[in-house]
């Protein structure tokens, strides 16, 4: 797949204050419903995350992101004001819990496959996670046990799953065909998530597969076994 930069949900947002730039939320009033244009707007501290904030606020991010006129979600700053539909009261929003276990889970790979771009840190090349070549549809196992952080579609990686697993890891499955799960739900290792496609930037079917220590991507090669029959 083509090069995404960052990975916006978990880009620790650094306390840069641009002022005077909130955007102006869209009033959308479907059928009158006036309740669409009721909210509250959040004023982003450092640290915060979109995917976070409208997890504690309970609200669809892709709402988020279209009042808001949000095209990355990675973009969202310190001292940004976010309009959050339905929201009566500003929230604390609470920061991912810092790693007290360091250890690191024991991860599976997703699919088998023949990896056909590795992991590259090298700013010119970057790619941050790897891509496996495996027919459409195969289905893609949950590289360890965790929670279902994301499932949806970002632009460039189609319909992605994100887990949270403990220590602060995340992994990142990417161009599904299919979601599987849903957000908030636990999953076990090795259980079947979503199935392997190509949509998103994506030439023919493959899993992109991430691992990040929080926000930092880590070469999945160095955390895996030794991949059966390949
Ligand atoms: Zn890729």
């Amino acid at each position: 797949m083509k090069v995404i930069p960052f990975f916006g949900f978990f880009v620790l947002i650094f306390p840069v204050f641009i002022l005077g730039c909130a955007p102006k939320p869209i009033r959308v009033e479907p059928h009158g419903v006036k309740s669409e244009t009721k909210g509250v707007y959040h004023t982003v501290k450092p640290g915060e995350t979109l995917w976070r904030i409208c997890k504690a606020y309970g609200v669809d991010m892709n709402k988020v992101m279209s009042l808001n006129r949000i095209e990355d979600p990675s973009d969202i700053k310190a001292g940004q004001k976010i309009f959050i539909p339905g929201a009566t009261k500003v929230l604390e929003i609470p920061l991912a819990k810092p790693s007290v276990d360091s250890s690191v889970p024991k991860f599976i790979w997703p699919i088998n496959g023949k990896i056909l771009r590795g992991f590259c840190a090298d700013p010119s090349r970057r790619h941050e996670g790897v891509d496996i070549k495996a027919p459409f549809g195969t289905p893609i196992k949950a590289a360890a046990s965790g929670r279902v952080g994301f499932s949806g579609w970002l632009r460039g990686y189609g319909n992605v799953v994100i887990l949270e697993h403990e220590g602060g890891f995340y992994t990142v499955y990417a161009h599904n065909s299919l979601n599987l799960v849903k957000e908030g739900e636990w999953v076990e290792k090795g259980q079947i998530i979503a199935q392997v496609g190509n949509s998103g930037k994506a030439e023919g079917a493959h899993l992109h597969f991430e691992i990040r220590k929080g926000p930092k991507p880590l070469d999945p090669m160095t955390l895996l076994p030794k991949m059966n029959s390949y």
